[in-house]
């Protein structure tokens, strides 16, 4: 158990910043600084409770601006920043690439400028204990051409998507700001996440509500891709050791070693639906399998991903603690149990819990 410390968690109403904030103030005495901008993917009900905690304050914040960020920044005094604030939608980015430029990169500039003007400032112990945790994705790798290659921290980057070239950059920014203004740093690359409180534009989620809406189950191209999926909670515990006891200037990569073709999740999520959502399926079909639908793949599309984890669980005792099959009978499980969070996604009500602001 380290001892307490000041956390600035960035992107702390998003689906990942979301369950780093519930472990934090469950499971450690560390004091959170959530700062978000609540764009249409950070959702404070993702947190219920949170606000009662002492530890716990809220700031809504853009990352991209450098002079709220530094006061922000000299008010809290933090020990360590996690910075998860990002646009993260594939689909989206390629839409619509300026904002993954403005916040991942420009925004990633900005906080880092923030910080190294306030680490500068700090007392010498203060400063020694400081860290920058970016969290970053397996995609600035690209894609895996054999069956049995692993992304290690070693893998070259090259990323695909406007989404993974903008993550990208900003792991080399944060770089470039250890080497060359000495700003202790630390990265962590992780697969896809899946989990409670997920947003439905991703694939799990989307499936699962998708089928209990009684609608289509797009799959993209032939559903072969292959991704490696980690169970949120997971990672989340993952971050919290790295940012807490990782080494300064290392990339640790992060994965579950659960690789599954995506058809091969779409099916287990409707086999789970078959048993456990049985009577909302909808009376001409004996089975959610039958909602499946292939749609044209996504340009660019990656088609395979795979992540060696070992450095992390060799160096800081991290293995995950749900495999694919317990973690997905969770997740469909937590999305039936709670129909008021995702209701409230769909039809926009989420956006009127804007409350909590410091
Ligand atoms: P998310 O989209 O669910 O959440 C992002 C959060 O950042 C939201 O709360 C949003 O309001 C906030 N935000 C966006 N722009 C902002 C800005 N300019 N200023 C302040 N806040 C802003 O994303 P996620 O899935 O939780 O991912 C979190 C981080 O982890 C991202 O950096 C992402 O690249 C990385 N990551 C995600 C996955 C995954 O599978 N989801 C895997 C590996 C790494």
């Amino acid at each position: 158990n380290s001892p307490a410390r000041k956390l600035l968690i960035t992107g702390g109403a998003g689906f990942i910043g979301s369950a780093v904030v519930r472990t934090l103030l469950a499971s450690t005495a560390h004091q959170v600084l959530n700062v978000d901008k609540l764009t249409y993917a950070g959702n404070l009900n993702s947190l219920p409770g949170a606000t009662e905690s002492p530890r716990y304050r809220f700031a809504q914040q853009d990352i991209t601006d450098q002079a709220a960020m530094s006061l922000l920044l000299q008010e809290f005094q933090p020990d360590i920043v996690m910075h998860l604030a990002a646009e993260s939608h594939v689909d989206r980015s390629i839409d619509g690439p300026n904002e993954f430029i403005q916040t991942n990169i420009v925004g990633t500039y900005n906080l880092l400028e923030a910080c190294r003007g306030y680490w500068q400032g700090l007392s010498q112990e203060h400063q020694a204990r400081f860290r920058f945790h970016h969290v970053s994705t397996d995609e600035v790798y690209g894609d895996l051409e054999g069956d049995e290659d692993l992304f290690r921290e070693t893998t070259a980057y090259a990323p695909s998507s406007p989404y993974s070239a903008s993550k990208a950059a900003s792991d080399h920014l944060v770089r470039a700001w250890q080497r060359t203004f000495g700003l202790p740093t630390v990265i962590t690359n992780c697969s896809n996440n899946y989990g409670p409180y997920h947003f439905p534009e991703k694939l799990i989620p989307h499936i699962i509500l998708n089928a209990l809406q009684g609608k289509s189950l797009p799959v993209y191209g032939d559903g072969a891709q292959v991704r490696d999926w980690l169970y949120v909670e997971d990672h989340a515990r993952a971050l919290i050791e790295v940012a807490t006891r990782g080494e300064v200037g290392q990339t640790y990569n992060i994965g579950g070693h659960n690789e599954k073709r995506n058809i091969e999740v779409v099916e287990t999520l409707c086999a789970l639906l078959d048993e456990l959502a049985s009577a909302e399926r909808p009376a001409q079909i004996t089975s959610y399998r039958e909602l499946i639908t292939f749609v044209k793949d996504r340009p660019g599309h990656d088609r395979r991903y795979a992540i060696d984890a070992s450095k992390i669980q060799r160096e800081l005792g991290w293995v995950p603690q749900e495999t694919f099959e317990s973690g997905i009978r969770k997740t469909v499980e937590w999305y039936l149990l709670n129909r008021r969070w995702w209701q409230d996604v769909l039809n926009g009500n989420y956006k009127l819990n804007r409350l909590g602001n410091t």
